[in-house]
């Protein structure tokens, strides 16, 4: 119920002979409640629950395995779908720090929740544990927000809210960009989930007729661009997606958003020693952003099982931070979160892939070297995008 598009509920109601307030009763205990079950939803009399049963699920999650890691600041929570398709999603506290004076924090507590948007993912990107997957299936619009009103579930007995949404899990979202839109403008509406749109983050690998199609609409939420590498070569290896879209054309896409909306855009680079972290790619990044009003966020690699790479040291990402805030960009250095519980950006699924078998690990981990040498020498690729992604970038023409 809680992926319904505005209007669909009063349509259904008004058919079964239900009066209109019922809808502000059922969005009550669905947004306010987080309600699992028809049982739950409060105040109905038992017949219309028992249509609402016929017609509707309650909750599209059917069990949640949480695990917790960084000492309670990180919680993963692994969330089975009606047919088992399994997606995660992660919980991140941000205790309040810094004083501003009369005993009030200088930024306040968040709680920031990361969500998938599809079981597995097409992109292929190869240190990334969901790209390692391949694709599973796009999320419907309730199972995305129903991860959001598990997490509210979760905090609600504490007095927490959720602060901050990301579409950061599993998933490409604008390879799901109906869905994804809907599921933003539910929890943005106030008689819902209620957040800010500026609170909430949609990252994406460069899809850029999806980018294009979101500056047409407006500024609904911050975009994420996951950038990598600011030359070709090497981001066709690093995002498969970059053969179909090249670098130019992303941030081309990305700076008419930020130029139409007024909105910054910012880019995520994670750092991976001795492949996209020389001075070299420093100051390729420095002349390809200069001026453009961007952030960039420097991401010290999370280790996954099936890559031969390894994150950046501390000394080489503070270098490489320098090198382009001396271009005129802002940077910052992100923390990393709950790597111990495989609840890390790009870790999630590495849990329950299972171990590939050791030959196809080390198989695998020498085509991405050579793949990375070769681009290392500024060749670019010539494969074809994976048969998965191509399907993938094939269907999704915009629905609307
Ligand atoms: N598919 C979208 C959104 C989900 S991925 C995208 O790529 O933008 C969310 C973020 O996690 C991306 O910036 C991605 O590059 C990053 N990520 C993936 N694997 C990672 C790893 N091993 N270490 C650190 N960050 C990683
Ligand atoms: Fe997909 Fe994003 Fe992982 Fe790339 S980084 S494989 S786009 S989830």
């Amino acid at each position: 119920m809680s992926g319904l598009a505005d209007g669909l509920l009063e349509a259904w109601l008004s058919e079964h002979d239900q009066p209109a307030f019922r809808a502000r009763q059922i969005r009550d205990s669905v947004w306010r409640h987080y309600a699992r079950t028809t049982e739950e939803l409060r105040s109905l009399p038992a017949a219309l629950k028992a249509e609402i049963d016929k017609s509707f699920r309650v909750d599209t999650i059917e069990a949640n395995d949480v695990s917790v890691s960084d000492g309670g600041l990180t919680e993963k929570t692994l969330h089975r779908l009606g047919d088992g398709q399994l997606v995660e999603s992660v919980l991140m506290h941000y205790p309040a720090r810094g004083f501003a004076g009369a005993g009030r924090p200088l930024h306040r507590e968040r709680h920031t929740l990361c969500i998938s948007s599809q079981a597995g993912c097409a992109v292929g990107c190869p240190f990334c544990a969901t790209g390692e997957l391949g694709f599973g299936r796009d999320l419907e619009t309730a199972e995305i927000v129903d991860q959001v009103r598990h997490a509210a579930r979760r905090l609600a007995p504490s007095g927490r809210h959720l602060t901050n949404v990301v579409f950061m899990g599993m998933g490409e979202p604008l390879l799901n960009l109906d869905r994804v839109l809907e599921s933003v403008e539910i929890l943005s509406d106030p008689r819902e989930f209620g957040l800010g749109a500026r609170h909430i983050v949609v990252s994406t690998s460069g899809v850029v007729p999806g980018i294009r199609r979101l500056t047409a609409l407006g500024p609904q939420f911050t975009l994420a661009i996951s950038l990598h590498a600011a030359r070709d070569p090497l981001r066709d290896v690093l995002v498969p997606l970059n053969r179909r879209w090249p670098v130019a054309e992303v941030v081309a896409a990305a700076r008419d958003h930020a130029r139409v909306t007024g909105r910054r855009v910012s880019y995520e680079y994670v750092m991976i020693s001795g492949v996209n972290d020389t001075d070299i790619d420093a100051d390729a990044l420095a002349r390809l952003l200069r001026g453009d009003l961007a952030h960039i966020n420097l991401i010290p690699m999370n280790p996954v099982a099936h890559t031969p790479w390894q994150a950046s040291s501390p000394e080489r990402v503070a270098q490489f931070a320098e090198r382009v805030r001396h271009g005129g960009i802002g940077v910052t250095v992100r923390a990393n979160r709950g790597q111990d519980a495989g609840a890390a950006c790009g870790q999630l699924a590495a849990n329950r892939a299972g171990e590939p078998a050791a030959p196809a690990v080390a198989r695998r981990r020498e085509s991405i070297i050579r793949a990375s040498e070769a681009a290392m020498l500024g060749n670019r690729s010539t494969e074809a995008l994976p048969a998965d992604l191509e399907a993938a970038v094939a269907l999704r023409r915009p629905r609307r």
